[in-house]
């Protein structure tokens, strides 16, 4: 019995791993799209075409998985499999192995009917079809127009897990899962967000949010978009109309915003620089007047090293976003909580600096 068990522990676990891969086999290249990789041509050319064949051979995969338990069972421990089976009197034993061997077979004659077909029958090719009013009903031009926009370099592409993916190209917003293809063309869609949720983990806390896209038309069936907050920003600028989000829902900042914010706050606590020099533009983001200096204040006397703070002799030149998003950006991406206590050079004369440096200017002849 205990082989028995340990079989098909195994097979569960690999069945799992096949429809829910985890990184180290994504990254072995097991996966629906390495293994059919031939079958399947190129996602960059034909992006539609590939997706159906790709969903069509996840389908098939995982249809097979319950028949391949029991063939497996045959094959490597047959007298517990006829035990199980194939008893005197069990009928149900015979029934279920008839009903695994009719799933892949039905499963197969779909896919000769939609090949034969050239795919027009299938699922996402119906759903696009939806799509033809917006091309003078011509529905052809509906999967050309994807995979043209698809081809482009300037759309965006979020993995939201290991068999989701959401890509935004100029007209079209295109949701991946291994079965289906879900799209929306973007002057159609109404983008809200519908929930979030934070996760802890041992680093941070990540929000998910979940985003509801719906066609204005009600033949047209909506789907949900679920993102790391993170990326939220990237959708939002690819996306053409606004993305609605309600009163209740707060979306978190980023790291960054969060360590600039703090970072002010720091810099509000050390001494004014005064000066009479006139303020130029902040050479950062050319948006604001440059308002901060770095002016060596931490310096200890008795404690002399290389990893002291040298004297910084420019003028201010940055605004305290610009300075604050630098300081982030040289820091150890892994550690953010030592980033207010290291320090960072000067973007121009590379003195080293640390938040004690970092003073706020003030113009004597306001
Ligand atoms: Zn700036
Ligand atoms: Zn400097
Ligand atoms: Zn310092």
């Amino acid at each position: 019995m205990s082989a028995l068990f340990l079989y098909t522990l195994f097979y569960f676990l690999i069945s799992i791993c096949i429809i829910y891969p985890p990184t180290e086999f994504v990254s072995a290249g097991l996966t629906v799209k390495d293994i059919f990789a031939n079958w399947l041509g190129s996602e960059n050319e034909f992006f539609v075409e590939y997706h159906i064949r790709r969903s069509v051979a996840t389908l098939l995969l995982h249809s097979v998985l319950p028949l391949g338990y029991v063939l497996g069972l045959l094959y490597f421990n047959h007298i517990d499999a006829e035990k199980l089976l194939l008893a005197d009197g069990n009928y149900l034993g015979p029934f279920i192995v008839l009903c695994l061997v009719i799933v892949p077979l039905h499963t197969l004659t779909k896919i000769f009917e939609w090949s034969a077909h050239n795919w027009a029958t299938h699922p996402i090719m119906q759903n696009l079809s939806l799509y033809s009013m917006f091309f003078n009903n011509n529905i052809p031009c509906v999967a050309k127009s994807i995979n043209t926009e698809y081809r482009r370099i300037d759309k965006i592409a979020i993995v939201t897990n290991s068999i989701t993916r959401v890509v935004v190209t100029d007209n079209w917003i295109i949701k991946i899962t291994p079965y289906k293809l879900q799209v929306a063309y973007q002057s159609d869609a109404i983008l809200t967000v519908t929930k979030s949720d934070i996760h802890t983990t041992s680093r941070d806390e990540v929000q998910f949010i979940n985003i509801q896209v719906k066609s204005m038309r009600a033949m047209i069936q909506g789907f949900d978009i679920r993102l790391n907050v993170l990326d939220f920003k990237d959708l939002q600028d690819k996306v053409l109309g606004p993305i609605a989000i309600p009163h209740n829902i707060t979306l978190y900042k980023t790291l960054i915003d969060r360590f600039i914010d703090t970072f002010k706050e720091e810099v509000n606590k050390n001494p004014f620089y005064d000066t009479a020099e006139e303020l130029g533009q902040c050479l950062g983001c050319l948006q604001t007047l440059s308002n901060v200096k770095l002016n060596r204040l931490c310096r200890s006397s008795e404690i002399v090293g290389l990893d002291d703070c040298t004297t910084c002799f420019c003028r201010p030149m940055w605004c305290i976003d610009c300075i604050a998003k630098w300081f982030a950006s040289k820091q150890d991406e892994n550690a953010p909580e030592t980033w207010l206590s290291s320090k960072c050079n000067c973007p121009l004369c590379r003195a080293r600096f640390c938040l004690l440096d970092v003073c706020f200017v003030r113009n004597l002849n306001d």
